[in-house]
C-alpha cells in the first residue's frame, strides 16, 4: 500500500518538527521555573518566550495568556469559573463548553451553521443582569466561522462577558484579539501542530475567572501547579510557525480543500457540503451523501490509507449524531452521513488526490446499494 494519508487536522494536527525540537530541548534541561537557580531561570526564560510567541498568534499581549493542560480546561476554567452569571452558548460549541455549562441558554445556528444573533440581541436586552455568552470563532465539524465580533458587540450593549473558544481557527485564519472584542479565549496547541495537552486561556479585560486549579502561585495565580515546560514550549514553536499561514500556506490548503470538493460533486452530485455557504475555515470540508453511513466511509477509506474523521461526535469512540449537524437542521440520514476531511500544515496535493481516488472506489461500490435500499 502507499504510505498512508493523514487528513484528520481538526482532530489533532500532526507535530511539527520545531514543535519536537522545542519540546526534546526543554525535557533535556533540568529546572523548575519557579527556580531561582540558573536551571529554574532557563525553564521560565522557555515559558515566557513561549507565551510571546502564543500571544503574537492571536494579537494579545503575552501577560494575558494562561498556560493550561488543553483547550477542555480553558473552555472549562471560563465557563465554570465566571460564577452568578446567565450562560448563553451557541447551539454548535464543542462538548468541553456545553458539559462545562449544562444550563446554558442556547442560541440557535441557522441552517448555515451561524449563529443567530438577531436571537441573542432579544435574549440579552430580556436579561436583568449581565450575562456570559460562549460562541466558538470555528466550527470543528464544518469550519463554519462565526461573526464573533458581531456577537460581541451585541453582548456589549448589555454589558455581557464574551468567550470565544478559537481552538479550531488558531493557525488557519488571523486571529485579532482586539478586532474580535473578546473577553476570554481558549487555544489548544495540538490543533496547530503542537502536543496534546497543552493549551491556553487569554484573559483580557477586567473579569477574571475563578482558578479551577489551587495551589501555588504559578501563572499570576490563574491557574496552580508546575509549569509543563516542555509542552508549552512544543506550543511556542508550533504557535509561532503557523503565524503566517493563514495568510501563505493555508490559501493553497483552501484552493485544495474547494478542488476536493469539486470532485466529490463531479462524482456525486446528490452530496451535500455542510456549512459551504457560510464563511469556512480553509482546511475543513464537512460531506455528506444521505445513505452513505459516515462509518462505513470512514472504515472503507482506512483501508485504503486514508485517515479522515466522522462528521459526528466521536469522543469515546461510540459514534453518535452530530448535534452541530443536528441545530443546522440537518436530516437524521444526512447528519448520519457526514465525513469531515481536514487538512493542514503537512498535506499536499496529492493527499487530496488520494482521498478523491479511495473515495470514488467506495462510492461506485456502496453507492447503487444505499439508493436501492432507500
Ligand atoms: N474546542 C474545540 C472547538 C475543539 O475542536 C476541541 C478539540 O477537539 C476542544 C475545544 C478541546 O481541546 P483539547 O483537545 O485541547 O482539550
Amino acid at each position: 500500500m502507499p504510505h498512508p494519508v493523514y487528513l484528520d487536522y481538526n482532530a489533532t494536527a500532526p507535530l511539527r518538527p520545531e514543535a519536537e525540537a522545542a519540546m526534546l530541548e526543554a525535557l533535556r534541561q533540568p529546572g523548575n521555573a519557579s527556580s531561582v537557580h540558573r536551571y529554574g531561570r532557563r525553564a521560565r526564560r522557555v515559558i515566557e518566550e513561549a507565551r510571546e510567541a502564543v500571544a503574537a498568534l492571536v494579537r494579545a499581549r503575552s501577560s494575558e495568556v494562561v498556560f493550561t493542560a488543553g483547550g477542555t480546561e480553558a473552555n472549562n476554567m471560563v465557563l465554570a469559573g465566571t460564577d452568578g452569571r446567565r450562560v448563553y452558548i451557541s447551539a454548535g460549541e464543542h462538548d468541553s463548553v456545553r458539559h462545562a455549562a449544562p444550563h446554558a441558554a442556547i442560541i440557535p445556528l441557522t441552517s448555515d451553521g451561524l449563529v443567530d444573533t438577531a436571537w441573542l440581541a432579544e435574549a440579552l436586552a430580556r436579561e436583568e443582569a449581565p450575562a456570559l455568552v460562549s460562541v466558538m470563532l470555528a466550527n470543528n465539524e464544518t469550519g463554519v466561522i462565526q461573526p464573533i465580533a458581531e456577537v460581541a458587540e451585541i453582548a456589549r450593549r448589555h454589558a455581557a462577558l464574551v468567550h470565544c473558544d478559537a481552538v479550531q481557527a488558531a493557525g488557519k485564519i488571523t486571529i485579532d484579539c482586539d478586532a474580535l472584542g473578546v473577553d476570554f479565549l481558549s487555544l489548544s496547541a495540538h490543533k496547530l501542530g503542537g502536543p496534546q495537552g497543552v493549551g491556553a486561556v487569554v484573559i483580557r479585560g477586567e473579569a477574571e475567572p475563578a482558578p479551577l486549579l489551587r495551589g501555588g502561585g504559578q501563572e499570576r495565580r490563574r491557574r496552580a501547579g508546575t509549569e509543563n515546560a516542555a509542552g508549552i514550549a512544543g506550543f511556542g514553536a508550533a504557535a509561532h510557525a503557523a503565524l503566517g499561514e493563514p495568510g501563505g500556506c493555508m490559501r493553497q490548503v483552501s484552493g485544495w480543500r474547494d478542488g476536493l470538493e469539486g470532485r466529490v460533486r463531479a462524482l456525486a452530485p446528490e452530496a451535500v457540503f455542510l456549512g459551504a455557504s457560510a464563511p469556512r475555515l480553509p482546511n475543513t470540508s464537512c460531506i455528506a451523501v444521505a445513505g452513505l453511513a459516515a462509518e462505513t466511509q470512514v472504515m472503507a477509506l482506512d483501508l485504503a490509507g486514508v485517515a479522515i474523521g466522522a462528521g459526528s461526535a466521536c469522543s469515546s469512540g461510540k459514534i453518535e449524531p452530530s448535534h452541530v449537524l443536528q441545530a443546522m437542521g440537518c436530516s437524521p440520514a444526512v447528519a448520519a452521513a457526514a465525513i469531515r476531511v481536514s487538512l493542514g500544515w503537512a498535506s499536499g496535493a496529492a493527499d487530496v488526490d488520494r482521498f478523491v481516488t479511495a473515495w470514488e472506489v467506495l462510492y461506485k461500490r456502496v453507492a447503487p446499494a444505499s439508493a436501492a435500499a432507500e
